[in-house]
């Protein structure tokens, strides 16, 4: 199976883009002569909405799942970070790949829902909302194409059980592209920033322990009842990660700071400018110093 996300050249991802309202001829059904190839050689993605799937699914904690069931990747060049499936052991099978087929079929993740669907969520730099359009993959082992079942996508959609997917994940993609259209305005992220894009999009588990702390109490001022609720329920918490780092990525307020911490907050970061300026100062004058160094000796 393809990597749906991201067409790029030479990939079976047919590059033209379709609204909701496009008609696909498809369906996948047990004893279809490909039964199973698709997932006997996966590249598959997933989204922190998948990972709560699964880890529930599986009876695991975050943690756990993503040592055992993941590989990270980097998104973009020394950007925030992504994770796929990690494959069979020396192979590149699915680890749910089943001869009777998908052995988590109900918790199965975004992409093979989608499959052979691709979602393209695009936004442009001026803008604040993201667009969705899709465009089909056509794999030449996929023999789905062949049967007559015309469907639009935006059923598709429903059929596969995506609009609670999308919806759930929307929250991480927005992120992701607000991240990669903001470009070098934004920087590149710091190592602590990224961890943290890494740990609350996917390791809700220690996101949990990580909001449950007394560090991050002393930081934000987030109402009892509000932080009873977050750390009762997995998927409140994931929306809560979501702007939790909008704020620590993009410096949207979105979570009031406690007043005695803004204050420490502010007084480091003019801390950090005077040294900052002192250094720049510093080096200024040995630069000056030894610029007047380089022309002695020919008075
Ligand atoms: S999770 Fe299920 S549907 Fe997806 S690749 Fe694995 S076996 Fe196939
Ligand atoms: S029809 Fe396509 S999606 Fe279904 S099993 Fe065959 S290759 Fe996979």
């Amino acid at each position: 199976m393809s990597q749906p996300d991201i067409p790029f050249p030479n990939s079976p991802v047919v590059p033209t883009m379709v609204a909701e309202t496009h008609v696909i001829e498809f369906s996948c059904h047990k004893g279809i002569g490909c039964w199973n190839a698709c997932c006997s050689n996966i590249d598959i993605s997933l989204t922190p909405y998948d990972v709560l799937r699964m880890k529930k699914r599986l009876g695991i904690s975050s943690t756990e799942f993503l040592k055992e069931y993941t590989v990270p990747y980097e998104m973009e060049k020394d950007g925030i970070a992504g994770i796929k499936f990690r494959p069979v052991e020396g192979g590149s099978a699915c680890r749910f790949m089943k001869p009777e087929g998908c052995d988590i079929y109900t918790d199965r993740p975004t992409a093979c829902r989608y499959y052979p669907v691709a979602l393209l969520s695009m936004r442009k730099q001026d803008e604040y909302v993201d667009r969705d359009s899709y465009a089909i993959v056509k794999e030449e082992h996929c023999k789905g194409h062949q049967v007559n079942r015309p469907i639009t996508i935006a059923d598709y959609r429903k059929e596969q059980g995506l609009e609670e997917y999308d919806e759930l994940a929307r929250g991480w993609r927005q992120l992701v592209l607000k991240k990669k259209s903001s470009g070098p305005s934004i920087g590149k992220p710091s190592l602590r920033s990224r961890q943290l894009f890494f740990m609350a999009c996917y390791d809700i588990d220690r996101f949990r322990e990580f909001v449950s702390a007394e560090s991050f109490a002393k930081l934000f001022d987030l109402p009892q009842e509000e932080k009873a609720v977050l750390l009762k329920d997995d998927v409140a918490l994931l929306q809560f990660a979501f702007r939790f780092l909008r704020q620590v990525m993009f410096g949207e307020e979105s979570i009031a700071l406690n007043a005695e911490a803004a204050q420490e907050r502010l007084a480091k970061v003019q801390e950090k400018r005077l040294i900052e300026e002192r250094e720049a100062a510093k080096k200024r004058a040995l630069e000056a110093e030894q610029e007047t160094g380089g022309d002695e000796g020919f008075d």
